[in-house]
């Protein structure tokens, strides 16, 4: 008997590299913004998350400071010892405003807000609706939850329908959850049908609205406000961490669900609070997002401009479709990707390989930043004809 306990471990790392999985991290020293320096190579960066440039906004980082400088940098305790304050209920308070919902609560990270939350809403008789191309955080919460779980295919709301119709008398209680955009495809979830479909079966609906918020609708509230479903019953879930700078999560809804999480989501009662510094940088971010929509105006102007030079340009390329700052371009297997991803870093272009498992298909993903200028996309481009 193979008396080494570990032995698996150094055999499935070989396994993940035979099949071009290995995942290998990039170190970027220098601030977040447009152009960075990725393990000293300067790169036109194309691979984040920072959708309106917030990350290194001066009102962030002197709010953070000044923060530390008034309550030190950790929190301490959970929010119900001794990590609670006054900060925390400002954040949410304007997380509830911008969101048009009665409360919000914050969690340490998008993750965490999505775990959190399915596993205090689900229990062993309840069923979970999920769809196929859900982040990873949502499909941790169903697992977590000890709900049954169905995936239905992406986005496909009459399959959705008929799973409703012939499961969700059989359970007592009943939750949908799906990304508003979804993360490695950049397209949105049908929500006024998926509305319809919860109010039809009685059922719960949660969103994720992590690459919506600052980005999606007239003041970057996300996809409610995006379709126009302001002000309907649904559960939303977000980041702090993408288009608001900052780092942490949270959940938007009705007064006694917030109240509710507060009582029942493990991840916020058994884990510290946000920091001072973090929990200030996100409610600059949400100020900035709410006071300053010409930033919201410059990542679209720049979406639109990318998607028709793509257009005119780059026939040949397989794009996924996308209504977002995130667009794809599909590639057939995942060592074609990474050949691509590693041609773009030597033309000075961070854009990376996305491979199975986090998606069914390989493709490099770009995301588009409000502080991207025309030579960026133009270098993007011109880089990919040569491919294409
Ligand atoms: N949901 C989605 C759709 C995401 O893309 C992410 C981040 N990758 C998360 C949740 C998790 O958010 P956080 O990074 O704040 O944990």
């Amino acid at each position: 008997m193979n008396n080494n306990p570990y032995s698996w471990i150094e055999e499935s790392l070989n396994t993940i590299h035979r099949a071009d999985w290995y995942r290998s991290v990039q170190t970027i020293n220098s601030p977040p913004g447009a152009v960075v320096f990725l393990s000293g190579q300067k790169m036109i960066n194309f691979a984040s998350n920072d959708y309106l440039g917030l990350a290194a906004d001066d009102n962030l980082k002197m709010s953070a400071i000044e923060a530390i400088r008034q309550f030190g940098t950790g929190s301490t305790g959970s929010r119900l010892l001794t990590g609670d304050r006054q900060l925390h209920r400002e954040l949410e308070q304007a997380i509830a405003s911008t969101k048009q919902t009665e409360d919000a609560v914050v969690f340490s990270s998008g993750y965490l807000a999505n775990v959190g939350t399915i596993t205090a809403l689900v229990g062993k008789r309840d069923i979970i609706f999920s769809d196929q191309y859900n982040h990873s955080s949502l499909k941790s919460g169903g697992i977590l939850s000890g709900g049954t779980v169905i995936e239905y295919p992406h986005c496909d709301m009459t399959v959705l329908g008929k799973k409703l119709q012939e499961e969700r008398q059989k359970y007592r209680r009943c939750l949908i959850v799906t990304d508003s955009v979804f993360s490695m495809d950049g397209d949105l979830c049908p929500l006024p049908n998926l509305l319809d479909l919860a109010e039809e079966f009685n059922s719960m609906l949660l969103i994720d609205e992590a690459h919506a918020t600052g980005v999606m609708g007239k003041s970057g509230a996300g996809c409610v406000e995006h379709f126009n479903c302001t002000g309907r019953e649904l559960i939303q879930i977000g980041t702090l961490s993408k288009a608001l700078g900052s780092l942490g999560g949270y959940a938007a809804g009705s007064s006694a669900l917030i109240d509710f999480l507060r009582n029942r989501a493990p991840s916020w009662i058994y884990s510290t609070a946000l920091s001072p510094a973090d929990t200030a940088a996100a409610l600059a971010g949400i100020n900035i997002v709410q006071k300053e929509p010409e930033r919201r105006k410059r990542l679209w102007e720049n979406v639109n401009y990318l998607q028709t030079v793509v257009k005119e340009n780059l026939g040949k390329l397989k794009i996924l479709p996308t209504q977002s700052p995130i667009l794809c371009f599909e590639l057939p297997d995942a060592g074609t990707a990474l050949e691509v991803g590693k041609y773009l870093r030597e033309e000075g272009i961070f854009a990376p390989a996305i491979r199975p498992p986090t998606v069914p298909t390989s493709r490099i993903r770009i995301t588009i930043m409000a502080t991207h200028n025309r030579e960026h996309i133009d270098k993007l481009v011109d880089s990919l004809q040569r491919i294409s």
